[in-house]
């Protein structure tokens, strides 16, 4: 089931627009309505945006820095190599935004 592709009508009678929101810190797609702003959650997002919260109340985010050479490595966990499913070979960049330290796929 392709929830991306959904028209949806809110039980208002409105017409729901996709949006881009975030849930438990988590970038998730959805709908919003356009007439009493009810919004609704990709399933298939909520589910991803739930393991990883899981996840992270049992502290498997929490790595170790490692030196190789002269770099440092950090291991990414399982489940988000399986929430963004991450490939061996793909391109990730690092992006330095407020302080933090972003990896962007
Ligand atoms: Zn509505």
């Amino acid at each position: 089931m392709e929830f991306e592709n959904l028209k949806l009508k809110c039980e208002c009678g409105g017409n729901m627009d996709k949006i881009k929101t975030s849930w438990k810190g988590i970038d998730v797609r959805g709908w919003k309505c356009s007439k009493c702003s009810e919004e609704i959650i990709n399933p298939a997002d909520a589910q991803k945006a739930l393991e990883l919260e899981k996840a992270r109340k049992k502290n498997l985010f929490v790595v170790k820095l490692r030196t190789v050479g002269k770099s440092k490595v950090v291991t990414i966990p399982r489940s988000i190599i399986e929430a963004e499913k991450l490939k061996d070979g793909q391109k990730m960049e690092w992006k330095l935004e407020r302080g933090r330290l972003v990896l962007v796929p």
